[in-house]
């Protein structure tokens, strides 16, 4: 669609951030268009529609667009947040990031077998959505699968994800 490919338009990428050598695609002049970011949350959703109940978040820029499905598709929404955030977590997930460690963590709020639908801007390596994978089936929740805008084929996040079925609107 012709909004869409405007949305594609509006994906920035900034070299050398966060480091010398990194390519950062920024999704904030995307976010700033109303059209675009409608466009994309409709696409984000439709692989997955009338198939979840909840859109679970990833810290941070994944919030944004999880309460977004999450208004479109009338679903609710779980945060998973950075370890230290969250006021009564119910499970933990260490795991390795592209220079270390990181930690998330998810609250229980809701109900048991609750199909998730995992949100995110951007799949790298695909290290945060598995371990988002893990906390929320940890907490009992049937993960559905994981939504992102962007995808980076070279960081190989598919095959990390392994069978946890995967929509990406925008690859390259
Ligand atoms: P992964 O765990 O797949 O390696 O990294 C994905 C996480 O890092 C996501 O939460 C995503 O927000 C962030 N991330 C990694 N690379 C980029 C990037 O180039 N742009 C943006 N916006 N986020 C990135």
């Amino acid at each position: 669609s012709p909004e869409l490919a405007r949305a594609a338009s509006l994906i920035r990428s900034i070299p050398d951030v966060p480091k010398p050598g990194i390519v950062f695609r920024d999704v904030m002049p995307l976010l700033a268009d109303a059209r675009a970011f409608a466009a994309v949350i409709e696409a984000m959703a439709a692989p997955f529609a009338g198939r979840f109940d909840a859109v679970a978040g990833l810290e941070a820029r994944g919030f944004l667009f999880a309460g977004a499905i999450a208004q479109a598709t009338g679903t609710g929404l779980v945060p998973v947040r950075k370890a230290g955030r969250l006021p009564r977590p119910a499970a933990r997930r260490d795991y390795t990031i592209e220079y270390g460690e990181a930690t998330i963590e998810v609250q229980d709020d809701l109900p048991p077998g609750a199909r998730v639908l995992i949100a995110d801007d951007v799949l790298a390596t695909g290290g945060t959505v598995e371990a988002a994978c893990h906390v929320l089936r940890e907490v009992g929740c049937r993960v559905v699968g994981a939504t992102v805008l962007f995808a980076i084929p070279e960081l190989c996040g598919r095959e990390r994800i392994g069978d946890i079925e995967l929509a990406t609107v925008f690859e390259g």
